[in-house]
């Protein structure tokens, strides 16, 4: 099946995130007769890097994926999708500066993945293990490790890319899939610039113990996504499975929290922060969250759960595969629709090399995925048509719907970003109690009569 034949086209797959994995199983399972496909990772193993984990998927994401994989792997989405607990609830919920509630999404509570991917509307999601869906899709691919692309070069019937150790391959398209900082994109549309959102962002991945998981989701109504906006631009945003990690007296839960304000904060004070550092980092949170957000429950909740970040290599026992050290990170995004249309051609971009976004509405990988069963829905119609023809409509169907999601999640960043007054709280309440009634109409209507 790999090896690459003189009259079977060859897909060469650049990046084995999430969103190159998905396609490279679409591939397979959707167009097994009409190409062969390679896939290809600077890193030198799947432990190499720190995956993440708890992420949020929509229902658009998980269709997607049940349409790009196939009914082996499939069978193990439970690892990276645990069913929901009793308690759980697989929305969100936003509260303000104090945890008085602004926003509970009305999803309606399902029994596993496999009841999300047939409804006919799209108010579902769920929380998963990032890391764990990595390593289900990893399964049985034949990837091909420490191959650092660093660019490519066209031929008339056909692209070689090229890699850091002075190999080459070639094949009839080359798929981009290798993140925000994708070479393959910076070569094939220089112009296409990464935007920096002004604002800071410390994201952090915590074991914490039952009695503060507890507290945290008696604040958020047990909603698993939990976010709250300070009136002085900053926000922060929980990310928790009701899941116990390990079977102790006093079991702990995994937790991803990212918190985030304004850049101009630290260039104004003109602080000094060692991001190497973490206890430094760690401190600097903590002091702006003094800073910025009143004395109160939740202030104390945020304070006390950043206690638990582990400071140095926790070593094997602790929950994460890989430590990931905690540091700032600017917000940044990639709009596709902010040049002119690239040219159609053998070098296609996926995921995030085309439009990432920042996390704030989750909705990164989950345009990732669906550019994935896009790619391969067009590319069924190759022989029948041209090949150039096939990219040509996923070029311009992934560019209006991610530059859509990019500009929402941007604008959603950005309008969270100002500090609010008096006035500005007023309107806010208003307008979050005017978009609640809005959702409970549209969610009542739609589930009703799509199911
Ligand atoms: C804190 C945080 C929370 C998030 N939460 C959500 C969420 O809740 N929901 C959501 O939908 N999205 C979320 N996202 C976004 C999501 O993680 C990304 O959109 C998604 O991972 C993009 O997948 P990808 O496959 O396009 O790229 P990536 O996951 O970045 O994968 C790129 C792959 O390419 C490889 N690569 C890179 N450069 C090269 C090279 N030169 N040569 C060869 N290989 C290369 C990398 O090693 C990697 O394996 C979040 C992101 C962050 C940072």
């Amino acid at each position: 099946m790999e090896a690459p034949t003189n009259n079977i086209p060859t897909i060469l797959i650049v990046g084995a995130g999430i969103g190159g994995l998905s396609f490279y199983h679409s591939v397979r399972k959707n167009l097994n007769q009409k190409f062969n496909v390679k896939i290809f990772d600077r890193e030198t193993s799947p432990q190499d890097r720190w995956q993440g984990y708890n992420i949020q998927m929509n229902k658009r994401g998980i269709t997607s994926l049940f349409y790009c994989t196939p009914a082996e792997v499939q069978a193990r989405f439970p690892e990276a999708m645990p069913n929901p607990t009793p308690k759980e609830h697989h929305s969100i919920v936003i509260v303000d500066h104090v945890g008085r509630h602004l926003l509970y999404f009305p999803q309606k509570k399902f029994k596993s993945v496999y009841e999300i991917e047939p409804l006919k509307h799209d108010f579902a999601g769920m929380l998963i293990y990032r890391d764990r869906l990595r390593d289900v899709l990893l399964e049985g691919v034949d990837i091909q490790w420490g191959k650092k692309c660093v660019g490519y070069e066209e031929s008339d019937n056909g692209v070689w890319a090229l890699f850091a150790d002075g190999t080459r391959e070639f094949g009839d398209l080359l798929i981009g899939a290798d993140g925000i900082n994708s070479p393959i994109r910076k070569q094939k549309v220089p112009n296409l610039e990464i935007f920096d959102l002004g604002i800071t962002s410390i994201d952090v991945n915590i074991a914490i113990p039952k009695n503060l998981a507890d507290r945290l989701m008696s604040v958020y109504a047990n909603a698993v996504l939990q976010k709250s906006l300070g009136r002085n631009g900053d926000s922060s945003l929980l990310m928790m499975r009701y899941i116990p990690i390990d079977q102790s007296d006093e079991p702990s839960y995994r937790v991803t929290f990212g918190y985030s304000y304004p850049t101009n904060l630290d260039i104004k004070d003109n602080i000094l922060i060692d991001d190497n550092d973490p206890e430094s980092v760690i401190k600097h949170a903590i002091s702006r969250i003094k800073q910025l957000r009143p004395p109160c429950e939740l202030t104390d909740l945020i304070i006390e759960l950043l206690s638990f970040v582990p400071l140095s290599y926790p070593g094997e026992k602790y929950p994460f595969r890989t430590y990931h050290p905690p540091r700032r990170r600017q917000l940044r995004d990639i709009n596709p629709s902010s040049v002119p249309p690239w040219k159609n051609d053998r070098i296609v971009l996926l995921g995030d090399a085309a439009h990432a976004m920042n996390p704030l509405l989750g909705l990164g990988l989950n345009n990732a995925i669906q550019d994935a069963d896009l790619l391969t829905k067009e590319l069924l119609n190759y022989e029948n048509e041209d090949l150039i023809e096939c990219i040509q409509r996923y070029n311009e169907k992934m560019r209006v719907r991610s530059s859509k999601e990019v500009m929402k999640s941007r604008n959603s960043a950005l309008r969270q970003r100002r500090p609010v007054g008096n006035l500005g709280l007023v309107v806010r309440y208003s307008f979050f109690r005017v978009v609640n009634a809005i959702f409970y109409v549209i969610v009542f209507i739609k589930s009703r009569i799509s199911f």
